[in-house]
């Protein structure tokens, strides 16, 4: 099984598409990578920008300067709350891994606190 992303404005414009042409873009990219790759037995799309509770896919990303300007407010505790999350990640933003340590860093906070 294979699992791609579109990502960017090309995600509008691909989930624009009728599934046919979804497909057939898919294909012919996975092929020029491929090229060894026998036909599909099936295929799928996730629209994740039209699912109700994602909304996008498959992270936030901050524009330049942002993470400088914003990162430290992100991490720091507001009174009794502290934000755990990838995105308030300093490594492995946007990934499982992130989360994993924000969420270390956070149980950390509160049990020095
Ligand atoms: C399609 C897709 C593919 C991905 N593929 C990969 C991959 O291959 N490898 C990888 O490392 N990462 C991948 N990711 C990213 C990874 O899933 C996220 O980085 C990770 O799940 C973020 O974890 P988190 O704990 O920060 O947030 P989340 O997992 O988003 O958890 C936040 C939780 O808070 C809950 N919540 C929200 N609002 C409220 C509220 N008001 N009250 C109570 N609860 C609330 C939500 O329901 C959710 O359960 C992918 C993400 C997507 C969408």
């Amino acid at each position: 099984m294979l699992t791609g992303f579109v990502t960017g404005a090309e995600a509008h414009a691909f989930a624009a598409l009728p599934a046919a042409d979804q497909r057939a873009a898919a294909v012919a990219q996975a092929s020029r990578l491929f090229p060894m790759l026998p036909e599909p037995l099936a295929f799928h799309v996730t629209d994740w920008v039209n699912e109700r509770w994602s909304k996008g896919c498959y992270a936030a990303l901050f524009g330049p300067g942002d993470w400088s300007a914003l990162g430290p407010t992100l991490t720091t505790p507001h009174g009794l709350v502290h934000f755990a999350g990838t995105e308030t990640s300093t490594e492995f933003f946007g990934l499982l891994e992130g989360a994993v340590r924000s969420g270390r860093r956070a149980a950390a906070e509160l049990l020095s606190a």
